[in-house]
């Protein structure tokens, strides 16, 4: 987004141009929706990823289809990336680091829903330049309760198009060589955004 007002000129828009749905948020005060959890259905599975870094920070894309089902539809995913910390807050803190599985939606790619999974990178240990190839993303999925709301990438031009799923629980980074590298190659996160007069929804 760019703002045309003459007095600004091309100096990115930050704040009152932007939309009012932003993300991060600070998760607080969420609507406790008691068959929320019904309308998630991830299917994930072990697979080969290439990863590069994009100019945002790196990116992992995998080599096969993994599906994550909301709501009634479906999603494809097309990168996992890790911000240090993390990017959401819960209830005022913000947590050691995030997983964004980010899905587009397989009947209309404009539309996304990211998975974001608090990770635990353990004690403090070696770094690692070189990402690893193979990814259990399974275990990276910790199941159980969630937050949803509607929200922005946070990244980029921040365009108001995510369906975010906040998982509630955090899993550990069991593979060191994908915990080395996350501790040194994470993205910065961005900082949270007004709720404004969205609906934060919990499972029950
Ligand atoms: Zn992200």
């Amino acid at each position: 987004m760019t703002c045309n007002h003459p007095f600004v000129g091309s100096v990115r828009c930050q704040g009152d141009h932007m939309g009012n749905q932003q993300s991060p948020i600070n998760l607080r005060d969420a609507v406790v929706v008691p068959r929320l959890a019904d309308e998630l259905d991830v299917r994930w599975r072990a697979d080969q990823f290439s990863a590069h870094d994009e100019g945002n920070g790196w990116r992992f894309r995998p080599r096969g289809e993994h599906v994550v089902c909301l709501g009634g539809a479906d999603y494809r995913l097309d990168n996992l990336h890790f911000h240090r910390p993390s990017e959401h807050w819960v209830r005022g803190r913000s947590r050691g680091a995030e997983m964004h599985a980010v899905h587009l939606r397989a009947d209309d790619v404009l539309r996304a829903c990211v998975v974001a999974v608090f990770v635990d990178l353990g004690e403090p240990g070696p770094s690692e330049a070189k990402p690893p190839s193979g990814i259990d993303l399974p275990a990276l999925f910790p199941g159980g309760g969630f937050h949803r709301y509607e929200g922005s990438l946070t990244t980029g031009d921040f365009d108001e198009i995510v369906s975010w799923v906040v998982m509630n629980d955090p899993v550990q980074v069991e593979d060191p060589a994908l915990r080395a590298f996350v501790r040194t190659h994470a993205d910065h996160p961005r900082p949270v955004q007004p709720v404004n007069r969205r609906f934060v929804l919990a499972t029950g």
